[in-house]
């Protein structure tokens, strides 16, 4: 297919490769001119013009990094350039009055959309192996999964427009609160005498258990390889779990839902990020968790 693509950052860029790899014609645009060289050595069409990344595609792709960008990009570019029946995928993880309000602009020009944010990081983006959560049409969906499929291991239909970016932001405030319970826990554990590693074999069998723990433990050296084995760096920059949970609390700020977990564990991020001058993983929140906690 001929696929437009704009945005090839740290995700754009390997998902942009794959569609390459796949057989896809990938026409590419970045206002980064280093993003544009990589992708162009990755064989995707590097363009220096917005509109030819969407006029004469038959999909346009955006990994942006948020909502103002993608609205923006939208509303002078892809709406204006796109023709009817051009299938348009946003990717990348936005507020949900964006999503639905650029999902009505492309509708009411017959073009097919859908909010497809991912789970997976920058490893899972170059190794096509994203979970994508896809909210759209049927016919939206049935279009685009092939595509969705060719970037990742999963794809699946969580209802309309906006159901994509509401089952992504949902997610991910679970996972920031269970990743900050999991953090005071150990902490806790280790302040009471427990051995760290006998806690871990315990209750990574016990229902205490969590992805937090079983598969990306933030205490080195207990549980499978993870970030927390590596000082803290790479996976999921604890700023972009800090965006998240605030997409997370905005949205449920406006259907006026209590999510006291949810806001306890913003708060812990946000003092986090504020103090970590490194950009640490999310799961380093363990390393300061005394601190902000008592702040
Ligand atoms: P990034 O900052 O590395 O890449 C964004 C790219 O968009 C940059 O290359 C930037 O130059 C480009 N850009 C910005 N405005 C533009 C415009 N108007 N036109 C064209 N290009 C423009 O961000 P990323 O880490 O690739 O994340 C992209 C999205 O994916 C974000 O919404 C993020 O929340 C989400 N996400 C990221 C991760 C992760 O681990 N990095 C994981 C899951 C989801």
């Amino acid at each position: 297919m001929k696929i437009g693509f704009i945005g090839l950052g740290n995700m754009g860029g390997g998902m942009a490769a794959n569609l390459v790899k796949a057989g896809h014609k990938v026409t590419a645009f970045d206002l980064s001119g280093e993003a544009l060289a990589r992708a162009g050595a990755a064989g995707c069409e590097a363009v220096s013009e917005v509109e030819q990344a969407v006029l004469g595609q038959e999909a346009v792709v955006t990994m942006l990094p948020a909502g103002k960008h993608v609205r923006q990009v939208y509303a002078n570019h892809v709406i204006m350039a796109g023709s009817p029946g051009t299938l348009v995928l946003d990717c990348s993880t936005i507020d949900l009055n964006t999503a639905t309000d650029i999902a009505d602009m492309a509708n009411a020009k017959k073009m097919l959309p859908v909010d497809a944010p991912v789970s997976g990081g920058i490893a899972a983006a170059n190794g096509g192996t994203l979970t994508f959560m896809v909210g759209g049409s049927e016919e939206a969906f049935k279009r685009a999964e092939p595509i969705l499929s060719d970037m990742g291991k999963a794809v699946i239909h969580a209802g309309g427009n906006g159901a994509g970016q509401a089952a992504k932001i949902c997610n991910n405030m679970l996972l920031g609160s269970t990743m900050a319970a999991t953090c005071e826990t150990f902490k806790l554990a280790e302040k009471i005498g427990l051995d760290l590693k006998t806690f871990y074999d315990i209750s990574s069998q016990a229902s205490g258990q969590s992805w937090s723990m079983t598969s990306y433990c933030p205490v080195p050296g207990v549980g499978p390889q993870s970030p927390a084995d590596n000082g803290y760096e790479g996976g999921f920059a604890a700023a972009l779990m800090l965006k998240d949970m605030r997409l997370a609390l905005d949205a449920a700020r406006s259907v006026k839902a209590e999510v006291p977990m949810g806001e306890r564990a913003e708060q812990l991020y946000s003092a986090f990020v504020e103090a970590d001058s490194q950009g640490l993983d999310f799961s380093g929140i363990i390393t300061a968790m005394d601190s902000i906690s008592a702040a």
